[in-house]
């Protein structure tokens, strides 16, 4: 038996979707039904009335910043803990990247830590909800409305995740998702830009297609580029949006069995979920201490043996070689990210497994740890 970190359930909905475009030719991205259609249901489902498709995350969050004239001499506070999309959004967009530390719990941006980092030159704070747990937004949002910043979510990880019973992508400035295939909705590659600012969103609608204005069509006033979706990806993002409930519910009904069979295991840190949050479970990421017996890696290899496949936490940003190359974060020190960074590794938890699989694999934890 072989279990995978993680597997795709996209249906005949998808299908239909992406045939209809075929079919009718509408398969670019300039424009096309199911575009609008997947930007109102999922802007609306974020609680905002705006929504810009494009390529991908990345991509979503270089618009973002760019739309809000971000760049140049200006810096832009994020956390450490991410995955790289966040920090170098940050650098094409020719801005700065200041990073926190995280909490030790739900491994989001540690609030406490922002304000010390504002200066004259911060733009904007840029809290990443992890792992699908929604950051502690209202001190962050405290410190942009006094400092007068915007606050750019990376919600990449998190659709649907609440805080305080709102919806993320509509709790700051802006909100950028992912539709990768592996994020909890997928149009196999995506992005979406989440507002309620008109201003931001007619913005970004003009930059994300090479500031085109239809009533000169070949004269340009700014210099946008192509981050265009496909009608084809948005097709099948609709389809995926029907669903997106259910996903929810069995990503948060497989961390219960998780919970139930793997809570009071010596060496092991269970994900939480903060009374003012609700936690989608993108991923069930554990931490593995030394009270385990064996090492993160050992546990993972052995894993790996009986055919279950894991991941290892993030590397933080102020580890990697390509930013120390180009003089960014070398003095850093953010000891909690690299505590996570070694401790942590994630079990599968697609919607498709069983509560047979979820108990086969907590019995190989466990037994792993006996022998
Ligand atoms: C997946 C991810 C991204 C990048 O998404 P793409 O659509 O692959 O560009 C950005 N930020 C976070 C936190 C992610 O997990």
């Amino acid at each position: 038996m072989k279990i995978s970190v993680f597997e795709p359930e996209i249906g005949d909905k998808e299908l239909a979707g992406v045939i209809d475009c075929v079919k009718t030719g509408w398969i670019s991205g300039y424009s096309g039904k199911y575009i609008s259609e997947f930007e109102e249901r999922f802007s609306a489902y974020c609680g905002c009335k705006y929504g810009v498709t494009t390529s991908n995350c990345a991509t979503a969050l270089l618009l973002t910043l760019e739309s809000l004239g971000i760049g140049k001499g200006d810096e832009v506070i994020t956390s450490t803990f991410t995955m790289i999309a966040t920090v170098n959004a940050i650098i094409k967009a020719g801005a700065t990247p200041v990073l926190v530390d995280s909490e030790p719990d739900t491994c989001n941006m540690d609030s406490s830590l922002v304000e010390d980092k504002v200066n004259k030159r911060t733009k904007a704070i840029l809290p990443v909800h992890i792992y699908g747990h929604p950051c502690d937004m209202s001190p962050i949002i405290n410190i942009a409305l006094e400092y007068d910043l915007d606050v750019i979510e990376d919600a990449a990880e998190a659709h649907g995740a609440e805080y305080r019973g709102r919806r993320t992508g509509g709790l700051g400035t802006a909100g950028c998702f992912s539709f990768y295939i592996n994020k909890i909705i997928t149009t196999g590659e995506g992005g979406m830009i989440t507002t309620n600012s008109r201003e931001l969103a007619e913005r970004a609608i003009l930059l994300k297609s090479y500031a085109t204005v239809p009533k000169r069509r070949f004269l340009h006033e700014h210099i946008g580029f192509n981050y265009r979706m496909t009608n084809m990806q948005a097709a099948i993002g609709v389809g995926q949006l029907e669903r997106i409930d259910y996903f929810i519910e069995r990503k948060r009904l497989i961390a219960q069995w998780y919970n139930e069979q793997l809570c009071g295991v010596d060496g092991l840190i269970l994900p939480k979920e903060m009374p003012w949050a609700k936690n989608v479970y993108w991923v069930y990421g554990i931490r593995v201490t030394s009270d385990f017996g064996i090492s993160r890696d050992e546990l993972r290899a052995r894993l790996g043996d009986k055919g279950i496949e894991t991941r290892t936490y993030f590397v933080p940003m102020h580890l990697q070689p390509c930013f120390h190359k180009i003089g960014l974060f070398k003095k850093d020190k953010h000891p909690v990210s690299e505590m996570l960074s070694g401790e942590g590794l994630y079990l599968p938890n697609s919607t498709t497994l069983t509560a047979r699989q979820i108990k086969f694999i907590c019995d190989t934890i466990k037994k792993t740890r006996s022998k």
